[in-house]
């Protein structure tokens, strides 16, 4: 007799930005499989739960993903009800679809939870418009790591117009600047680069695409940190305020 399975964004790791899905499938869970990047505190939620770390930070470099498939059969097979949580939403860069097939394939019911994804909440949390009326007409979300090997047409989201959300990208971005610069965007486009959004220890640094790498250098970016490449970057309310100098980072050039 098969479980199932609830595979759960839990968002950028402000734990109230949980959705109301995602409490109520916690509440059910016998079994709650966390990856690193989901903040402890949403477990709150579950405290009879079997708690499972399958992160791919930490003391276990990386848990193979097919380990955390065959852990998740197992126990659905067992007739449990696992949450399986992932930061943000688990089907942007989650791999959350990987996860679904195999279940499916295996004859497990299995239930997607929107979360807030990371890119989302960094925008809001500095008070970023992604879009915005005559400015930017849309957003497009891309992530900088490479190791899918599928290959991203840079020169088409350099002239896009739409807003750039990079994730996993504090270590390529002398990367994502080149192929930007090659594709044509402007060396002074706005930039913010948004450490731990949405938790208390929050960091923003401001910069353009020309700096963008020398100005995360000084600020010592770490990751997880969303790159928001786009005209709207400068319009955040601490870009206004002259919060700029107080965090001693390179200014933001408004064209
Ligand atoms: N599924 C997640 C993304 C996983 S990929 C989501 O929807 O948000 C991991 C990347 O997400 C990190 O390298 C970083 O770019 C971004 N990220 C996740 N949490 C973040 C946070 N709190 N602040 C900034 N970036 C975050």
């Amino acid at each position: 007799m098969n479980g199932k399975v609830w595979l759960v964004g839990a968002g950028p790791g402000d734990p109230e930005l949980l959705t109301l899905k995602a409490v109520k499938a916690l509440a059910q869970a016998e079994v709650v499989m966390i990856d690193d990047l989901v903040n402890p505190q949403v477990l709150e939620h579950c405290p009879t739960a079997r708690v499972i770390r399958v992160g791919k930070r930490g003391g276990c470099r990386s848990t193979p993903q097919t380990f955390i498939h065959r852990l998740m059969l197992r126990y659905a097979r067992q007739g449990k009800c696992v949450v399986r949580l992932k930061g943000g939403d688990p089907c942007i860069f989650g791999r959350g679809t990987e996860e679904v097939d195999w279940l499916s394939q295996h004859g497990v019911p299995v239930e997607l939870v929107n979360g807030i994804t990371a890119g989302l909440a960094g925008a809001t949390s500095c008070g970023i418009p992604l879009t915005l009326r005559g400015v930017a007409r849309g957003v497009t979300l891309v992530t900088a790591h490479t190791e899918d090997d599928s290959s991203l047409n840079w020169a088409a989201l350099a002239q896009g117009g739409t807003t750039l959300v990079v994730y996993m990208g504090v270590a390529k971005l002398s990367d994502v600047r080149d192929s930007l610069l090659a594709g044509g965007m402007r060396a002074a486009m706005p930039v913010a680069m948004i450490e731990n959004a949405s938790l208390p220890e929050q960091r923003t640094c401001y910069s353009d695409l020309q700096q963008m790498q020398q100005a995360a250098l000084d600020f010592q970016l770490k990751s997880p940190a969303i790159l928001l490449i786009g005209e709207v970057a400068g319009r955040s309310a601490a870009t206004a305020s002259g919060l700029l100098e107080e965090l001693r980072v390179a200014p933001v050039r408004m064209a």
